[in-house]
């Protein structure tokens, strides 16, 4: 028997309590009724959701948004209401007032710890008002943060259509209509022979309208045609997916949605690294390139030329430490981009890893480490925020990334922090968009470049 050598390359996997700070999932109402315009979320929970609700979503709650709390009470928790009667009241209400194409209902932990069966009502209610129904369990018992949006996309891949009729075809692909605004019918005929012959293709992930836009134009570039998104910009745009059809996801904490798209719905996964940072979109459009048949056309040059104009804030980040607590799933994508600036990562936590979501992009990260002479950071899965305090006293990193809890306590003890919450809600998918994340990673390196020497970088309190 030969002992089998450890490889001295590869990635390490740790895990460790899950005691560790991040939004709850129910956060993704934020975005996500903005991003679909004609939605309605319903969170049905408790006063404590209320509550963080209100204060994560800071100024937007001033603004009239599309979401509310069903807040459940003494009676709701030991049956003495109808759950029934009472979602009923509260639709029927939003009906009246907003009239939406969709009402998303959020589970919520209470819902879960008393069995609250929301699948089970919403098809009955839903028969009866007259509006879809979504139910996705968004609840902080199983998720973390962005997590809530892939419970949403989840239960919408299974809303999309399978056939379309022909009239509505256009009607239905909005980003299509958008790039086609403003020409002639035989000037779109003559686009569309731009693109090549390949199978349909549709993307998953909820980004910004011009991220969108811009991912759509750079496989544009390609010949790639983007038959949809989910999600679109209205409910009522959703893509249609057929059996056979190839999805790609634009972000990495989605894999429950790739999981039912590739189970329920029947399509093939792109698997490929995110368009996060210059390298991760060459590699994210080749990727889909090669999978569709198609030689991928100038992308060495892209990603050169966006590497060049970055060159300043490169300088201030190159050999450069940073450890990622870990709250958002984007951690894997964004470590892999610096280490490719050129700085070292000493620890990534991340609240789940889903290693075959993922794969692709573990793979990137391991071979930009070993090409950039960068040693290979664990991978912390369920972080313990108490012990990481206790390692980042000890490296001593140039950089934390961290969220609100930790960072006032750690700037006041002399060390650097990025609050992680900014990576997702900022544009930072695409080529054209790796320098706001260079913006961001930099922001607190270059106020301290500006405030050196003042002599008070560590005001903790002596007790
Ligand atoms: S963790 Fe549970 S109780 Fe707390 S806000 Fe989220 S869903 Fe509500």
């Amino acid at each position: 028997m030969t002992l089998a050598e450890a490889a001295p390359q590869a990635l390490n996997f740790d895990c460790e309590t899950g005691n560790y700070h991040t939004f709850c999932p129910i956060s993704c109402v934020a975005w996500l009724y903005q991003k679909i315009e004609d939605s309605f979320f319903l969170v049905i929970g408790t006063k404590t959701c209320g509550y963080f609700l209100q204060n994560a979503m800071g100024v937007m709650i001033f603004a009239e948004p599309r979401y509310a709390m069903a807040e459940l009470e003494e009676g709701d928790i030991s049956a003495q209401l109808n759950d029934y009667n009472e979602l009923k009241r509260l639709c029927e209400q939003i009906k009246r007032d907003r009239n939406p194409s969709v009402i998303v209902w959020i589970g919520t932990c209470t819902t879960e710890i008393i069995k609250m069966d929301l699948e089970g009502l919403a098809p009955k209610l839903e028969g009866e008002i007259g509006i879809p129904i979504v139910v996705a369990r968004a609840n902080g018992l199983d998720y973390a943060f962005t997590q809530g949006e892939d419970t949403v996309l989840a239960a919408m891949a299974a809303r999309c259509p399978t056939k379309v009729v022909e009239s509505e075809t256009e009607e239905r692909n909005a980003i299509q209509k958008l790039l086609n605004f403003g020409r002639k019918k035989d000037e779109i005929a003559a686009t569309d022979t731009e693109y090549k012959d390949h199978a349909p293709l549709v993307l998953f992930g909820s980004l910004p309208d011009p991220v969108v836009t811009q991912l759509t134009l750079e496989l544009k570039r390609q010949g790639i045609k983007v038959s949809g998104w989910l999600p679109a910009k209205r409910y009522t745009e959703l893509p249609v997916i057929e059996e056979g059809y190839y999805v790609a996801g634009v972000n990495p904490f989605l894999s429950r949605t790739a999981t039912t798209l590739m189970r329920r719905r029947k399509c093939k996964l792109i698997g490929a690294p995110f368009p996060i940072g210059p390298d991760g979109t060459r590699a994210w459009v080749e990727k889909i390139c090669t999978v569709l048949g198609i030689e991928p056309q100038g992308l060495a040059e892209r990603e050169a030329q966006i590497w060049e104009s970055l060159e300043d804030y490169l300088q201030l980040i190159r050999g450069k430490s940073v450890f990622f607590m870990g709250d958002n799933l984007l951690e894997i994508s964004l470590a892999r981009f610096l280490v490719r600036c050129g700085m070292t990562v000493q620890e990534i936590g991340i609240p789940y890893m889903d290693k075959r979501y993922q794969a692709a992009e573990l793979a990137l990260l391991e071979s930009t480490c070993n090409e950039m002479g960068s040693p290979l950071p664990t991978i912390m899965e369920k972080p313990d925020n108490y012990n990481q305090l206790q390692r980042i006293q000890d490296l001593q990193p140039n950089l934390v990334i961290t969220g609100m809890a930790h960072a006032n306590p750690l700037e006041a003890r002399g060390i650097s922090t990025k609050w992680s919450v900014e990576f997702t809600f900022a544009q930072i998918h695409g080529f054209s968009n790796a320098r706001d994340v260079l913006e961001l990673v930099t922001r607190p390196l270059r106020r301290n470049q500006a405030l050196a020497n003042l002599g008070w970088e560590k005001l903790v309190a002596d007790v």
